[in-house]
């Protein structure tokens, strides 16, 4: 099964992204949490993406393009992956599309989590609050001054990914402003259809 989990920053793409990784046994490839292990290695794609990522802006679309190409050929993604945070432009959609296309395969399911802007915020503050309460170092882009750029990073460039997936046919909604275990439950009636 290929999925991929849309929505903004906040809504929750990452804790349900694992869960549904869990439940079908794929692999969840977050460009996120990808970018940020090349960060901490010091790589080469770590060092061009840092500054990026601290400003709350996009990696250019060749980077990430490449990270997922790569990935996506490795031997657990072959039955299926799910996608978090990865498209968040609409030339990264057509790149995928492209790539898929070439291996003669297809998503399966294009979910977008719905949610209230305004809650977003308290979550990433909430997220951040956590990480400290564990003893974990907060990801340095959970801060109010970041979040705003993020927010308006996903309206001027990711949003139009939605309409992209919309257009042709591909895209579902849920309401991620239900609780997690009510959001997991609508995601996993909806993904039923696909296993
Ligand atoms: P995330 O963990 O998905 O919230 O991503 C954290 C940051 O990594 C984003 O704010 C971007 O700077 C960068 N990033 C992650 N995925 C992508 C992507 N698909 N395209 C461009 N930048 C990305």
């Amino acid at each position: 099964m290929r999925i991929i989990l849309l929505g903004p920053p906040g809504a929750g793409k990452g804790t349900q992204s694992m869960r549904i990784s869990e439940k079908y046994s794929i692999p969840q490839l977050s460009t996120g949490d990808m970018l940020r292990t090349a960060v901490a290695a010091m790589t080469p794609i770590g060092l061009r993406a840092k500054t990026i990522m601290e400003k709350g802006e996009l990696v250019p679309d060749e980077v990430v393009v490449g990270i997922i190409a790569e990935r996506i050929e490795e031997k657990d993604a072959k039955e299926g992956f799910i996608l978090d945070g990865f498209p968040r432009t609409v030339a990264q959609a057509e790149a995928l599309d492209a790539m898929l296309s070439e291996k003669g395969l297809k998503l399966d399911a294009v979910v977008e989590l719905a949610v209230d802007e305004e809650a977003l915020l308290a979550r990433i503050l909430n997220r951040r609050a956590e990480m400290e309460a564990r003893g974990e170092a907060p990801r340095a882009d959970d801060n109010e001054e970041v979040f705003r750029k993020r927010m308006a990073q996903y309206r001027a460039a990711t949003a139009p990914v939605s309409g992209y997936y919309a257009e042709s046919g591909r895209l579902k909604t849920v309401d991620g402003m239900k609780s997690i275990d009510e959001v997991t439950a609508l995601l996993f009636t909806d993904l039923a259809a696909y296993a």
